[in-house]
């Protein structure tokens, strides 16, 4: 029912960028003539990098009430943004809908390990909770928990819930989702500032159901292992890379973002 998925504060892009090859193996999705990416096209290495989908189109999105300042705000609204322009090329809906851009949508912010008490889907039903917002909350000192609950190097992190595998589908479809952002090792007064667009911009790729095109370990089965010497440097330039600069992060959906993507709404391409 649940995979979490997060993104840690990475400082060895540029080194990974500067040693690779090419990997002949990757399809060639289509670009139409404004540079957007068009085609569900993946190579086989990346066949287990999907963690889900999402299912009717926009995700409704709020910020957990209170603990958000209009920049920040901003800085991730634009974020999504960037999804949205994708999918409105491609499948002509917007990923995300937040509300209204000057004054987006606010929810209490949800106990992670409650998601799955949203046990309230009926038999049959595979979408996402009616009436439910898929929340984006601070965590850390002042917030849910007063330490961050995972490992001190990860910027923030995704839950998915996930409704089980029906036969005839690949991917299970996500039903609720929140971030957790860590204001106790980052962005906190005193710590190190990391760039909140750019780590958001990689946890909306997780929310949609992106999963890393590699995985800086070898032990994470089927995902191809960003070391490796003839890693496609597609996937180290990736917003989905698993690691994500904390003052330069990437800003732009690449070919292996947006070619991934477009395969996430099956309903849509199948
Ligand atoms: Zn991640």
């Amino acid at each position: 029912m649940f995979r979490s998925h997060c993104v840690a504060a990475g400082t060895v892009l540029s080194i990974f960028l500067a040693a690779c090859g090419t990997n002949g193996s990757s399809q060639s999705p289509v670009a139409s003539g404004k540079g957007v990416i068009t085609g569900c096209a993946f190579g086989a290495d990346q066949n287990a990098t999907f963690m889900g989908e999402q299912r009717f189109g926009s995700v409704p999105v709020a910020f957990a009430s209170g603990q958000f300042a209009s920049s920040e705000i901003s800085a991730v609204t634009t974020q999504m943004d960037t999804w949205n322009a994708h999918y409105a090329a491609v499948y002509g809906f917007n990923a995300f809908n937040y509300g209204n851009s000057s004054n987006p949508n606010t929810a209490p912010a949800p106990v992670v390990s409650m998601l799955s008490n949203y046990n309230v889907l009926s038999p049959g039903e595979t979408g996402w909770v009616s009436g439910q917002y898929y929340v984006i909350q601070k965590d850390g000192p002042g917030y849910q928990n007063s330490a961050w609950p995972y490992g001190q190097n990860v910027l923030a992190l995704t839950t998915l819930a996930k409704v089980p595998l029906a036969s005839g589908q690949s991917l299970q479809v996500i039903y609720n989702a929140t971030t957790e952002i860590n204001y106790h090792d980052f962005y906190a007064a005193g710590m190190p500032q990391a760039n909140l667009a750019g780590t958001m911009l990689h946890e909306f790729g997780h929310l949609l159901g992106l999963g890393h095109p590699c995985e800086a370990s070898s032990t994470v089965s089927g995902i191809p292992n960003c070391y490796e010497s003839n890693i496609s440097p597609d996937y180290l330039s990736a917003v989905m890379y698993p690691g994500v600069s904390l003052t330069n992060p990437v800003m732009a959906l690449n070919t292996n973002d947006q070619s991934r993507a477009n395969c996430l709404f099956s309903y849509l391409h199948n």
